[in-house]
């Protein structure tokens, strides 16, 4: 599309927008009596106006029914992560056997790495990107030093190149083929937090499992932002949290990925709970686990029923938006906003985040060299939430379901004054 830098085209682009009326099933913080430009939503979403209802709906459950809700009720608390894995799976790409709901992201990655990471003393490596989310290091890093490994040795780290931001797939292809007598396992995050990367989930599953490895994938700023197809893509597990894109609220549960190849492998090794038991042999609480045959099986405690409530009410606006659709205008708002920030840019930022629209989701992200947290705070004070990552970088996430080309519009507009006023103009 042909963009125009003015308020009216922003507008046009709105009136066009089907998923425009989105944007009013969202609470936004005020800032001077109104509402403020949201870009966070990569960081944390806002919250759907439907999650009150919903909340006091398991309230009432809990105050009449108590103990009965588990099996009774408009959503017996027994199946309720259940009642989730539809719209996921629609999300991620995946069969609803393949999708659980529980705990958090870097517990569910620990979990499915002691599934799924069973090294020996031939094949004990891994492959993950350099500058990965602190989260993810501590926890690869963890589980090496956990199997008797060194770090150093096990944790091989594919960098940019010298003078780069991003991390050329070629490098990583050719790194996964140069180890496959060593490796056990690539992990990647799919969309790197501090660039805006959007790795090719499909290529490097592929070459992982070319070289005998496992493919596991860290989809907290992907999933609910860009669609996937895990399942076809035969991804072997992939985690992700609900309170960035999917606007489940902090520390909703969180999302679990297994293809069926091995969620219906009851035996592979794993840590177990009773919520992972088969329902029919659960309450007979006898000896010897019995592990459900699909990704739930993974489940150990009885569902966080609360921390789940406000993840289903904001599913329901994904089944009736379309993650297609979303990804689509996404696409637009992201474009649009690096078109109006092309000319600000000069020697003041650059946009780090790859150029081209199939190798990022909806966030843009602006490194400087200099004064990056001052324009930053000259933004929020301007009502403009967007964050900062040190070293240097404002991270633009406008999303779809609730963000407008005016608020991009706008933003921008702010920016240029912004620098102005900080003397970067
Ligand atoms: C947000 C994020 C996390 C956070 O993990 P929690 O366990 O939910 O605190 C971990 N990894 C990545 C890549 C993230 O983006």
């Amino acid at each position: 599309m042909q963009f125009q830098n003015s308020l009216s085209f922003a507008q046009s682009l709105d009136a066009a927008d089907a998923l425009a009326p989105y944007r009013g099933q969202f609470y936004f913080p005020q800032h001077n009596d109104r509402d403020v430009i949201y870009f966070c939503g990569n960081s944390l979403g806002l919250q759907p106006k439907n999650v009150a209802a919903a909340i006091e709906i398991e309230l009432a459950t809990w105050r009449n029914l108590a103990i009965e809700g588990y099996f009774k009720g408009p959503h017996p608390w027994l199946h309720y992560h259940e009642f989730l894995r539809g719209s996921l799976a629609q999300i991620v790409g995946a069969k609803p056997e393949e999708i659980t709901v529980m705990n958090a992201l870097t517990v569910n990655l620990h979990l499915m790495m002691l599934s799924f990471y069973q090294p020996t003393a031939q094949r004990y490596k891994i492959i993950m990107e350099a500058g990965a989310f602190p989260s993810d290091q501590y926890a690869i890093e963890t589980q090496v030093k956990h199997h008797g490994f060194r770090p150093d040795d096990a944790i091989i780290e594919i960098a940019p190149r010298p003078g780069e931001k991003l991390i050329s797939q070629e490098d990583i292809l050719t790194a996964i083929e140069a180890n496959s007598t060593s490796l056990a396992m690539v992990v990647f995050g799919g969309i790197n937090y501090y660039t805006g990367q959007l790795f090719n989930i499909e290529a490097i599953t592929a070459a992982a499992h070319k070289a005998g490895a496992i493919a596991g994938w860290d989809l907290a700023h992907v999933t609910g932002n860009v669609p996937t197809q895990l399942h076809q893509w035969n991804v072997d597990f992939a985690v992700w949290c609900s309170y960035k894109y999917l606007n489940a609220g902090p520390g909703a549960a969180a999302g679990v990925f297994v293809h069926e190849h091995y969620a219906q492998q009851t035996q592979l090794p794993r840590l177990a709970g009773w919520w992972g038991n088969d329902e029919s042999t659960r309450f007979k609480m006898e000896k010897g686990f019995f592990a459900k045959p699909n990704a739930s099986g993974w489940n150990l405690s009885t569902t966080p029923v609360f921390n789940m409530v406000a993840l289903k009410a904001s599913l329901q606006l994904f089944d009736a938006a379309g993650m297609q659709n979303l990804r689509n205008k996404s696409m637009l708002l992201t474009n649009f906003l690096a078109y109006l920030l092309e000319p600000l840019q000069k020697n003041i930022f650059s946009i780090i985040t790859p150029d081209n629209e199939a190798e990022r989701g909806a966030q843009l992200c602006l490194f400087f060299t200099k004064k990056g947290r001052a324009v930053y705070e000259a933004l929020l004070a301007n009502g403009i939430v967007v964050d900062y990552r040190e070293p240097g970088v404002i991270r633009i996430a406008p999303t779809p379901l609730y963000c407008s080309f005016t608020d991009v519009y706008e933003c921008v507009q702010i920016m240029q004054q912004v620098l102005q006023n900080t003397g970067e103009e």
